[in-house]
């Protein structure tokens, strides 16, 4: 028997969880699987940007995990994983109580590294969209401001690897202020590490330069690449421009009201403090098939996967992970042990693709990556209000999906042929 316990219950872990109790069940056998996650609920991240300008509550867009796992014959354990003893192929967690397993699969998404910048944060003076607790903060706050508006500061600092929230923060609280009819009053501007508008942490994807710029223009929102902050105040935010040779070219301060800035990830510390599954920022280390070279019982999948920097950039940025690259490091770690459970070597890979609707409040731009790091068989930008329709569309099927784990192959072939992917297929 074997039993393969999931760290972490977000975008990688509860498809992990659903797709590895059913190749189990195919197995036969008495196995078991095991959630462990630090919260008792699921959030759907890529909608926190609506949460915090009111568009969504937070129960649009959470639930209670253990009801829909224990419905499937999953144990759900609502404690966060503390320390993870990989030579003795068990878990100390939050509660104190230890847990052992056969496989691991890691997938806790990142630590939020707020310390990096002086100011940084829900805890210093910019507000964040990565965790609905923190976008929660953010809609209460957001509707303070609105009451007596003045500057926004919007964007990612230095060492960021997700870049596209930030542009979707960027324009959906545009489209919101001028639903209000307040825009006029908000001088807007866009902050980011990146070397060019775009960029995305990719290299660019097609034009993706020409789209968010055109798009910031628009909406008369200012921007500043190569753009490293050094600090946040309460109402003012430092920070340095350079050129390419990393030498700085301007200073300044900008005055906000409201600021949202994307951070650094980090490691979580369970992951970051286990020699040999962690690399020196804190990332899962993995192979080709998700599994640690050193631990090869511990495999992991989304964010918390170590991959290196695209190229490199006058003031550093990150790659970023996406849904349905991480949907395919799921289902190859789920294969690769079903694989070395039969005694048989692993050898199923992820896709590396990515693919990614972003909002933009009234429309949106939808990106496609393959590989996605260049050069690519696939490149592909296009923007439009089908696609802000298509991520509504998008966000209660995924809901719908991390409820009862069933994917419906049509929706996903319809959007995949919108763009254009089945042609590799
Ligand atoms: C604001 C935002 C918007 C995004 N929008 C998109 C998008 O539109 N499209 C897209 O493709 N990608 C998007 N992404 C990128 C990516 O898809 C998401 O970050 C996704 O949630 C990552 O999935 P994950 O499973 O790695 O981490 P998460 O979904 O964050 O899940 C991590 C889980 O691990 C748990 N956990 C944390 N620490 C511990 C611990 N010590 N022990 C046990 N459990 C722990 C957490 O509680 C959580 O359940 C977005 C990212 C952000 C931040």
């Amino acid at each position: 028997m074997a039993h393969v316990v999931i760290m972490g219950a977000g975008i990688g872990g509860m498809p992990a969880a659903y797709e590895m109790k059913d190749a189990l069940k195919k197995l036969g056998g008495e196995h078991q699987v095991t959630v462990v996650s630090n919260t008792d609920y699921f959030h759907f991240t890529p909608s926190n940007p609506w949460v915090a300008v009111g568009w969504r509550d937070r129960e649009d867009i959470s639930f209670s995990c253990a009801p829909y796992l224990n419905k499937k014959g999953i144990n759900f354990v609502a404690s966060g994983v503390d320390e993870i003893l990989a030579d003795e192929n068990r878990l100390r967690l939050g509660n104190g109580q230890f847990l052992d397993y056969d496989y691991l699969i890691v997938a806790t998404g990142p630590r939020l590294a707020f310390e990096l910048v002086p100011g940084l944060g829900p805890e210093g003076h910019t507000h964040s969209i990565c965790h609905v607790d923190h976008a929660e903060k953010a809609y209460h706050a957001f509707e303070e401001f609105c009451k007596n508006p003045g500057p926004i500061v919007i964007g990612a600092v230095q060492g960021v690897s997700c870049f596209g929230p930030a542009y979707e923060f960027a324009m959906i609280v545009d489209t919101e202020l001028r639903r209000r009819k307040i825009r006029d009053k908000v001088p807007m501007t866009f902050i980011t590490a990146e070397p060019y508008i775009g960029h995305l942490g990719l290299g660019g994807v097609e034009d993706s330069k020409l789209l968010l710029e055109s798009e910031l223009r628009k909406r008369d929102i200012k921007f500043i690449t190569n753009c490293k902050t050094i600090a946040v105040h309460e109402h003012s935010l430092d920070y340095e421009e350079v050129d390419r040779n990393g030498e700085v070219v301007a200073s300044g301060s900008l005055e906000h009201k409201f600021a949202m800035l994307m951070p650094p990830f980090r490691g979580i510390p369970a992951v970051a403090n286990c020699e040999g599954l962690a690399n020196p920022m804190g990332f899962a280390v993995i192979n080709e098939y998700q599994q640690n070279p050193k631990f090869q019982n511990i495999y992991s999948t989304g964010v918390i996967c170590a991959i290196p920097p695209v190229e490199s950039t006058p003031v550093p940025v990150g790659t970023p992970k996406t849904g349905f690259m991480i949907e395919s490091m799921t289902t190859a770690a789920v294969h690769n042990i079903i694989h070395d459970i039969k005694g048989e070597k692993p050898e199923k890979c992820g896709t590396w693709g990515a693919i990614c609707l972003a909002d933009l409040g009234d429309r949106g731009v939808a990106f496609v990556a393959y590989p996605q790091i260049p050069p690519r068989n696939m490149t592909w930008a296009k923007g439009g209000k089908w696609v802000h329709t298509a991520k509504i569309f998008f966000e209660k099927y995924f809901m719908r999906k991390m409820k009862t784990g069933v994917s419906e192959p049509f929706y996903e072939k319809a959007l995949l042929k919108r763009l254009g992917i089945e042609r590799l297929k």
